[in-house]
């Protein structure tokens, strides 16, 4: 299998059994429980003696193969497929996490992630330390005995801030922390974690994944170089099993009682999703820079904000991590709120709504709608301006995309 070229090996990943009526796509195991032949042989599947499916919530035929297919791409030791981004996001930090522990992270995150972290942990006593990543020395003056993470976004949404990767793994590294970063930006088709140094990598794959909005879906993929033995939780797990310390309490504890597993629906659409993900990542990001490029030269836009522009304060970092097409998301500002609103209702093409990397270009006011909740002091902190749109490409001809902004900024 390791001889095939990545978009040969998505297309042929084996079934660990043979179907029983040779489907060439993964059906889609809607059972909820699967029969046993001898009360032995349930036993030995209920106490993990043998790898057996049991129960949907736990694991399930259709999800495993649209796990199995991301772990041979990525060479990761363990992937877990969640119901949504979120549910991935929140399943890895409740796996390493405890009371008295402590999270590094920049404010410039996801709403909801920010939110988890912001709202949901601090309740069970965990803390964030909110801190600008792009500064090494901020980050490693916070690490103490009880930071159990590293966390971050590889492009933060709308902000585009790009940390450099490989200088923030070797702190994280010499600390004994793990680095768990969220790429559902870039998919891996494009960026490769694991050379990044990145420990736990994050995707919510209802974004460029699901094939087009097609469902919600996250992955916890875990690439089994950390030693958790320098974990506040994991430690003791790691004398039982070793670098697999993470994965045996995300998939043996974590994953099962919070009960947010992928459902075999979702499964068949990512993992059909999976199939075209190079093809449409390469036609959307060529989409975005164009388009980025003419949306630039526009009177009335003020800036743009996309990595993959020579000008852009990140674009020597963002080239080297992620190749001269990172990602078809990018924001840009015009004059006020009011030019904002007035843009985005005038679109006729371009659809006005939240999500990324559907098939259709979507655009969005960030400050109004994910942001909307938060207080302007908070949005302030995050950088997140009122005079920002956010665009998220898609397949269409960019001649169209263009006529549409032309359109709608007279
Ligand atoms: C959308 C998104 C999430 C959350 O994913 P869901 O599938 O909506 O739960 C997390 N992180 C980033 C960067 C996202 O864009």
């Amino acid at each position: 299998m390791s001889k095939l070229s990545f978009d040969s090996k998505i297309l042929h990943t084996k079934y660990t059994k043979p179907d029983a009526y040779n489907a060439l796509s993964m059906p889609v195991y809607n059972s909820v429980a699967y029969e046993f032949d001898s009360a032995e042989q349930m036993e030995s599947a209920f106490t993990g003696k043998s790898a057996e499916f049991a129960y949907s919530r736990i694991t399930n035929p259709t999800v495993q193969y649209f796990e199995d297919r991301v772990s041979i791409i990525t060479g990761a030791l363990s992937v877990t497929a969640l119901n949504s981004g979120m549910a991935a996001i929140s399943n890895a930090i409740i796996t390493i996490a405890k009371t008295g522990s402590n999270i590094i992270t920049s404010r410039h995150l996801f709403g909801n992630t920010y939110s988890f972290f912001a709202n949901t942990m601090s309740a069970y006593g965990v803390e964030t330390r909110f801190c600008d990543l792009t500064n090494l020395d901020e980050v490693e003056a916070l690490i103490d005995a009880n930071t159990c993470a590293v966390f971050l976004e590889i492009i933060t949404n709308p902000q585009m801030e790009v940390v450099d990767l490989k200088s923030l793994s070797k702190i994280t590294k010499q600390s004994g922390v793990p680095l768990i970063a969220d790429t559902t930006i870039i998919p891996f088709c494009a960026f490769k974690a694991k050379e990044f140094g990145i420990d736990i990598e994050i995707v919510s794959s209802t974004k460029y994944i699901s094939g087009g909005a097609t469902s919600l879906g996250g992955l916890v993929i875990d690439y089994g170089d950390f030693d958790w033995m320098s974990s506040p939780k994991l430690h003791t797990m790691a004398k039982d099993f070793g670098k697999g310390a993470f994965t045996a309490k995300l998939r043996k504890e974590v994953h099962r009682n919070l009960g947010a597993y992928m459902t075999p629906q979702a499964a068949y659409m990512q993992t059909l999703g999976l199939e075209t993900l190079s093809l449409r990542y390469e036609k959307v990001t060529k989409n975005c820079l164009e388009l980025v490029t003419l949306v630039e030269k526009i009177a009335g836009v003020e800036s743009v904000n996309y990595t993959g522009l020579p000008a852009n304060k990140y674009y020597e970092l963002s080239k080297k991590q992620f190749g001269d097409y990172p990602g078809a998301m990018f924001t840009f500002n015009l004059s006020s709120r009011e030019a904002c609103f007035a843009f985005l209702n005038k679109l006729k093409t371009i659809k006005r709504a939240t999500n990324l990397f559907d098939n259709k270009t979507l655009a969005i006011h960030p400050a109004s709608t994910i942001f909307g909740n938060f207080t302007p002091e908070i949005r302030k902190e995050m950088n997140v301006s009122d005079k920002t749109i956010r665009i998220s490409v898609g397949l269409e001809d960019v001649t169209d995309l263009y006529a549409d902004f032309v359109q709608a900024l007279v």
